[in-house]
């Protein structure tokens, strides 16, 4: 699903946020990545993700070397592989959970009543089909992490992104959350969570280390 071969990734100011990293990530796997701030997790993610590409090295998604690929086609693979959720939710204010689950459809050519419909069917899925109409400040951070969740697999992507995904949250709202994301990992969806609790990566069935841009285990 996912090959990282010796990659670099240097900011301008030469920051060197990962030093010679190599990763496989196969399909259908659950891992997590811990580490320090500042040790490259948020950066492999971006890697991962295809949201950037690295200084040297390949990072191959889906069988394609993302340095090979236009912006274009990036954002295609993108639009059709992945799925991202982030600690702060990034739910757009003032439109019901519904618009912002069938935004996640916006790029990928379906029909706005089509969106519309697969975005009910997501909020189902993640237990929230009786607060479509609401708008995320009417939600709970749990109940928002949980529609940023169905908007990022609304899409049914084959790769699920997550950037500290209960960052914000209380513990019982967090373990809703692990559990629904353990939930489409079962369901086959290959998933990278990035967290700082200690507790969560330890429920994972494999974590990797970063270091100053390092990979200390994994
Ligand atoms: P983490 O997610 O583990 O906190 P990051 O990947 O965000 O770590 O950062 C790794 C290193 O790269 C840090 O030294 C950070 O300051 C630097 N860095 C991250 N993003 C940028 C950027 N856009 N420009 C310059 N330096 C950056």
């Amino acid at each position: 699903m996912i090959m990282l071969t010796n990659v670099h990734k240097a900011y301008p100011g030469g920051v060197a946020a990962l030093d010679d990293v190599s990763l496989t990530v196969g399909a259908g796997e659950m891992l997590a990545v811990v580490g320090p701030s500042g040790s490259g997790k948020s950066t492999m993610l971006h890697l991962l993700g295809a949201l950037d590409r690295p200084s040297a090295g390949t990072v191959r998604i889906g069988g394609h070397d993302v340095a090979t690929l236009s912006d274009r086609s990036l954002s295609t693979l993108r639009a059709r592989t992945i799925g991202f959720v982030f600690q702060q939710f990034h739910l757009a204010a003032g439109v019901s959970a519904l618009d912002n689950v069938a935004d996640g459809l916006l790029y990928t050519g379906v029909r706005r009543r089509e969106r519309r419909s697969r975005a009910a069917r997501a909020l189902e899925q993640v237990g929230l089909g009786h607060r479509a109409h609401h708008r995320p400040h009417e939600l709970s951070g749990g109940e928002r992490q949980r529609v940023a969740i169905a908007r990022a697999v609304v899409g049914d992507p084959a790769l699920l992104l997550a950037d500290e995904p209960t960052g914000n949250l209380d513990s019982a709202s967090g373990s809703a959350v692990m559990s629904l994301l353990h939930d489409l990992h079962r369901a086959g969806t290959t998933m990278v969570v990035i967290t700082h609790d200690r507790d969560i990566a330890a429920a994972l069935p494999r974590r990797i280390e970063l270091r100053d841009g390092r990979m200390v285990t994994g």
